[in-house]
């Protein structure tokens, strides 16, 4: 193997010593990537070897069956073997040139077609009479027949056809503008050739037995370049050994540093253990007006047996809207408050934190707890004394947004905090409200089910409850899709429930990043409900509103004084007015599935059956008609997550920093479910048994942790 010379004096220059090669090499390194195609490949993201590695095909392609022309099915991947009849330039229009070679075997003809091209270079390649082989996907030209565009082709001489391209299962990546797929599989094959051997194992031995892994080494080989014999449908569905590896690997390490992250914030937070079911929620439980779902109590003895332990609770209730998470959550508050500790609970929005303490309020009025609300609204002189309070320890439950996990709020002893509609928050502010006290207990709660495998990997450290029950006597929610020229029928429902003496939600489109709009929009629909429905008293409600006016308009709305609330999406979370049993979603096909859901979940609430109403615009994506369908098919949170998962990828859920949690590059949490519960047995038993992976065996995959991890690391509070 001779240096890439000429790539060298680029990077370092031709006199100085050649440093040891590594993985952390620039791309640069590899024969053929000069600085402009380093350029097109850091579009890419591709600037390290090691990016190159894990740079894996999208799809493949099957060249292993050499097919006559006769049989090329038009819009299909096809590799043919011919000889050259004719080729050159031909001129379509004053400027368009195209580089035509016509290829012919024994039952045919096929144009093979190029529109950018070096036409020296291709004159000579394609010489009358020259054998080649030619592979791409082959269409119909209604005047000149059967072509296919920008095929990859190899010419044969000989009987040696030594190609990355030919003869093969030939990987197909995702290239750039200028940077074509043949140069692509060849810096990655050069990667492969040069660094191979620097790859290291780092899973443990038994692991990799018990699972008869394949080599990391082997495992990245092949899945850019799959030995002979491979099958096509097993690589499409990502199962080959090769790429069941990879998988495993990226999906373990984040189980690991989820592990990690359990262990360890079990281990600090060694929090206040609670007297539970005391004299406080005896009472409480006296005043319900209701007896406990089973799915209700056995969360609640779930998060009791939590509480009365050395170490702080960190649980999540995955419920679905309307599961009764609140009751749960104020008991939990309230077990805090009987063992003379204060409690928060923390929402993602100012109009969710004023229900939730309009709800709680008659409880904490009866049992003579102080209950306060914090939000943005709230200044000078009263949010002082506020303060205040809180630092004394007059307050011993508070609701707020976010505003509760600022710098200047102290808590006198924080001994229980509630996060709810955790999806809104990141591991961030999970984390942060956290620390307002000395490790005080955790409970998450959130409304959208999310994907079971996405929960596994956003909430992977902590415990989980489901509460998997609705209260009795829940009566149906029918979804139904209207557009614009339907919308009288639509109306007409909304109407028919009104005569019946029940209320209705309208909730106004998001008009993304201008709220001014979005009340514009929500003032003309409003007009237009107080025209059609003269006989009810309607109402807006937005966010911009002063706290008092929104409290105001929802004790109406509570008291049938209002019968149609016209909303902005406010209203999403959170809401409960039993007695609303329609809601007109305007510009449903704007809405994101989780929100659709949320927004759902207000009405069907009480013991009448509903009706959810998605009115809808054209022009409408694929998507927004995916998501509208969705709602109509399904009422059950956790199968529309899944269905979320689909429209959107799982990209979307995992992409953001804020969520906490590193992009996936391999595994797909669709795909890939098995293997990530799989990685989960594999992961929690090994930290259990070395904690920090200290043991010399482990090394390599304590390295392999950091690097992988990185900053999340950090970000995740693991170092
Ligand atoms: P979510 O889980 O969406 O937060 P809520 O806590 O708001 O649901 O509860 C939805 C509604 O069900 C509320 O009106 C609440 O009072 C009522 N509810 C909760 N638990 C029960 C129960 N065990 N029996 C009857 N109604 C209940
Ligand atoms: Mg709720």
């Amino acid at each position: 193997n001779s240096l890439p010379l000429h790539d060298l004096q680029v990077n370092i220059g031709p006199m100085k010593q050649i440093p040891p090669r590594s993985l952390e090499d620039p791309i640069q390194f590899i024969k053929g990537v000069g600085p402009r195609k380093a350029i097109l490949l850091e579009k890419l993201r591709l600037t390290s070897i090691e990016d190159c590695l894990y740079f894996l095909p999208f799809r493949f392609e099957d060249r292993t069956q050499f097919k006559n022309i006769s049989q090329a099915v038009i819009g299909e991947y096809v590799t043919l073997t011919g000889e050259v009849l004719n080729a050159g330039t031909m001129f379509m229009g004053r400027r368009k040139r195209v580089f035509e070679v016509i290829v012919q075997d024994k039952t045919g003809v096929i144009r093979a077609k190029w529109f950018r091209f070096n036409e020296t270079y291709m004159k000579e390649k394609f010489k009358t009479g020259q054998k080649i082989i030619l592979s791409g996907k082959s269409t119909l030209n209604k005047r000149s027949g059967l072509e296919i565009i920008h095929p990859d082709t190899e010419q044969v001489s000989g009987e040696d056809v030594n190609s990355l391209e030919i003869g093969k299962i030939v990987p197909v990546y995702h290239v750039t503008d200028g940077l074509h797929l043949k140069s692509m599989r060849t810096i990655i094959k050069n990667v492969l050739d040069k660094y191979l051997h620097l790859i290291e194992e780092f899973l443990p031995n038994d692991l990799i037995q018990r699972h008869e892994f394949i080599s990391r080494a082997d495992a990245l080989s092949q899945s850019h370049f799959p030995p002979q014999g491979t099958s096509l449908s097993e690589l499409d569905a990502f199962k080959t050994p090769a790429q069941k590896r990879l998988v495993f690997e990226e999906l373990f390490l984040i189980q690991l540093g989820l592990a990690f992250r359990k262990k360890h914030t079990g281990e600090v937070n060694t929090g206040t253990p609670l007297k539970t079911r005391g004299e406080l929620i005896k009472r409480f439980v006296k005043l319900l007006p209701f007896t406990l779902t089973g799915a209700q109590k056995r969360v609640l003895s779930e998060i009791m047996e939590d509480l009365e332990k050395e170490k702080s609770m960190n649980r999540l209730i995955q419920g679905d809207v309307g599961s009764g998470k609140t009751i749960v959550a104020l008991t939990a508050l309230l077990t805090a408050v009987d063992n003379k500790m204060q409690s928060a609970l923390m929402v993602p929005t100012e109009i969710l934190a004023e229900q939730h303490y309009l709800n709680i309020r008659p409880y904490c009025e009866s049992l003579g707890i102080e209950l306060s609300l914090i939000t943005s609204a709230l200044k000078g002189k009263e949010r002082q004394s506020l303060y205040e309070n809180i630092r004394t320890g007059k307050t011993q439950i508070i609701v707020g947004t976010h505003s509760l996990i600022q710098k200047d709020i102290q808590f006198k002893n924080l001994g229980l905090a509630v996060v709810d509609e955790q999806h809104r928050f990141g591991v961030l502010q999970r984390d942060a409200i956290g620390k307002k006290g000395d490790h005080p207990h955790l409970l998450i709660m959130t409304a959208t089910p999310i994907p079971r495998s996405l929960a596994l990997t956003l909430y992977g450290d902590m415990d989980v409850s489901l509460l998997d029950e609705f209260p009795p006597g829940r009566k149906k929610i029918t979804t139904e899709i209207f557009y614009e020229n339907r919308r009288e029928k639509a109306y007409g429902i909304l109407e028919k429930q009104l005569q019946q003496g029940r209320q209705a939600f309208v909730v106004c489109p998001l008009i993304e990043e201008s709220d001014v709009m979005d009340l514009k929009a929500a003032v003309t629909v409003l007009d237009f409900i107080k025209d059609r429905f003269p006989d009810y008293v309607a109402c807006l409600i937005h966010g911009k509103l002063k706290k008092e006016e929104r409290q105001d308009i929802m004790s109406r709305f509570l008291k049938n004084e209002i019968q149609v609330l016209v909303s902005t999406t406010v209203i999403e979370v959170g809401i409960d007015v039993p007695n609303a049993t329609a809601m007109i979603i305007e510009h449903a096909e704007r809405f994101g599935l989780a929100q659709l859901h949320q927004l759902r979940g207000r009405v069907g609430r009480g013991a009448h059956s509903s009706h959810c109403l998605l009115m809808a615009y054209h022009p409408v994506t694929e998507e927004g008609q995916a998501r509208m369908k969705a709602m109509q098919n399904s009422g059950d949170g956790f199968i529309i997550a899944e269905e979320d998962l689909k429209i959107r990828g799982p990209g979307d859920f995992m992409g953001t920093r804020q969520s906490g949690m590193p992009l996936l590059k391999i595994a797909n949490l669709l795909r890939d479910i098995r293997v990530l519960e799989t990685a989960r047995k594999e992961a929690f038993p090994l930290i259990d048994q070395d904690p920090d992976l200290k043991a010399p065996e482990h090394q390599p995959l304590n390295k392999a942790i950091h690097r992988f991890l990185g900053e999340y690391l950090e970000l995740m509070q693991i170092i």
